[in-house]
């Protein structure tokens, strides 16, 4: 995935907005309480906090860091999991039956993409349906190839990358999420784990050059007329120092979602990872999924455009298993994991 720089000007605005409002807000209140004969600008952080309604309680199993890190480092030990190479296949094989162990029904969705230099490759989506006959759904996204070169580093920049964070966290906290799905079964909705294959293989200036898997998906998902409610993208998930932003094509498709997992996760005492800050406009999955399968989706990324922007290992070859942290995989899981047992304790079956 790519930082859209269509988008940079309203970043900057945004930016602007978020950084220098705050900074005047300050001197408004001061003058509206001066002005004001009651209490509302001394007690506002009282009434907000009264506003909130508490935390309600979600029985759910626990999501482990140290398994999904395992899930993480097999998909490494494959090697560079790039289109055309035997590791695609081995690992299309390896999510398929992890998969298998735990969902209900799975789908591999095997096809021919064709690349920016016009090149074909074999394509594995890779899909795990939980209680399969819910109307009410939610899909978990995440994909799973890593990058064929290393175009953000400064050496052996034409071999491909590991992916250890870009690619393999976010499917690794995916098959965690599906362990833990077979563990506490879901009530009321149903849940899809789709793996996308042949996300980044894309070039400068060609949006469409990446997410083929997506595309081809969200075109044709594995079952015809497949519908869910909304849909959360993880992406590079992984690092120790991760932060989450609120990234700008969520915020335009899909408010909504955004709302629920920040709220989940101020529930569980993540709001540093969650971030309030707005992020940067990411062409990567969800774009596709919300443009062409119309399902609001939202994506969790570490892109802190007021800092390094993606994390210095993106595109490079020190993306491997030493960025990894199983805190931040277990802080994301659990995150997620929440969003999916509260929407079940609070769904009726349909
Ligand atoms: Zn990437």
């Amino acid at each position: 995935m790519f930082r859209n720089p269509n988008v940079l000007r309203i970043i900057l605005i945004v930016l602007a907005t978020a950084f220098i409002l705050p900074l005047l807000l300050p001197a408004f209140k001061g003058c509206s309480s001066n002005s004001d004969n009651t209490s509302t600008s001394s007690s506002s952080t009282t009434n907000n906090s009264a506003a909130t309604p508490p935390p309600l309680e979600v029985k759910m199993p626990d999501f482990n860091g140290d398994t999904a890190y395992q899930y993480v480092k097999k998909q490494v030990d494959f090697g560079p999991r790039i289109m055309g190479s035997a590791a695609q296949k081995q690992c299309a094989e390896w999510l398929a039956n992890s998969l298998r162990k735990v969902a209900d029904t799975v789908y591999v969705q095997k096809t021919t993409v064709t690349n920016y230099a016009k090149k074909q490759y074999p394509c594995y989506n890779v899909i795990g349906a939980f209680n399969p006959k819910a109307t009410k759904r939610i899909a978990i996204f995440s994909h799973w190839d890593s990058r064929p070169r290393a175009d953000q580093d400064t050496e052996r920049t034409a071999e491909a990358i590991l992916g250890a964070d870009d690619g393999g966290s976010s499917t690794g906290v995916a098959l965690e999420l599906a362990r833990i799905l077979s563990q506490q079964k879901l009530q009321n909705i149903g849940v899809d784990i789709i793996l996308f294959d042949a996300e980044d293989d894309g070039t400068e200036g060609n949006n469409e050059s990446y997410c083929l898997g997506s595309q081809h998906w969200s075109r044709n998902p594995h079952i015809a007329g497949y519908h869910a409610d909304y849909g959360i993208l993880m992406d590079m998930v992984g690092a120790a120092d991760a932060i989450f932003y609120k990234e700008q094509y969520s915020m335009q498709y899909a408010p909504q979602v955004v709302q629920k997992v920040w709220d989940a996760a101020r529930a569980l005492g993540q709001s540093s990872l969650f971030s309030d800050n707005i992020g940067g406009g990411i062409t990567d999955d969800h774009v596709f999924v919300n443009t062409i399968a119309h399902i609001p989706t939202i994506d969790i990324i570490n892109f802190q455009p007021d800092r390094t922007g993606f994390p210095t290992h993106w595109h490079t070859h020190k993306d491997d298993m030493k960025v990894i942290s199983p805190i931040t995989l277990d802080n994301v899981g659990s995150v997620i994991a929440r969003v999916l047992y509260q929407e079940d304790a609070m769904s009726v079956a349909q």
